[in-house]
């Protein structure tokens, strides 16, 4: 895509439609070998999710369920603060289910560490996460994401599911908000 394409609130591209596409279709054949006998339960968490939820679950071959959750991290400004609300519990019991967390973007991990705590609690057999992104404060806590889609800077990003003031969300790829007037 040209840059005149873009716009004008998108500084650059970052991960471009075609990467995702062929990562998407990379850690659907790695999940699909890992889980091999059993059913998973991917669990997305709204609404930054949906599109690496659609896409993934398409490209695996075993029929994976799906489920959903929605929380709130009260945090200041754009930083979670690990403080979590549900605002939509998950419809399917979990214990005893191998469970996939599908996340799109883990930051600080705070919102994912509580998340994990809370889907252990519930007896679940395994808890796993896959994320499209991951920032490097990431590597800083003590989060286990065992798929990631791509390493990126630390820079906002929106697009494939990521909103800014629900804007950008329909964008095929990953960009970079521009900052600056
Ligand atoms: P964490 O608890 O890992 O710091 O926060 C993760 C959540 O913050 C993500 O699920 C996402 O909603 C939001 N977030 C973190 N970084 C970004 C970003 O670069 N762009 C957007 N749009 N949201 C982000």
């Amino acid at each position: 895509m040209s840059a005149a394409d873009l716009p004008v609130e998108i500084e650059h591209v970052l991960v471009t439609q075609e990467q995702i596409a062929q990562r998407i279709s990379e850690l659907a054949a790695e999940i699909d070998a890992d889980y091999a006998g059993r059913n998973v339960l991917l669990v997305g968490v709204l609404k930054g999710a949906i599109m690496v939820m659609a896409d993934l679950s398409r490209a695996m071959s075993s029929d994976p369920a799906v489920d959903w959750m929605a929380v709130s991290s009260y945090g200041v400004g754009t930083k979670s603060s690990g403080v979590v609300r549900i605002l939509k519990d998950l419809d399917i019991d979990i214990s005893g289910r191998h469970v996939l967390v599908v996340e799109d973007i883990v930051d600080s991990g705070l919102t994912l560490s509580w998340l994990l705590r809370n889907l252990n609690s519930r007896g679940a057999a395994s808890v796993e996460v896959c994320t499209m992104l991951r920032k490097p404060e990431a590597a800083r806590v003590e989060v286990r994401v065992k798929y990631v889609g791509f390493d990126i800077p630390a820079e906002f990003v929106v697009g494939y599911g990521l909103d800014y003031a629900e804007r950008f969300r329909s964008l095929p790829y990953v960009g970079v908000l521009r900052t600056t007037p």
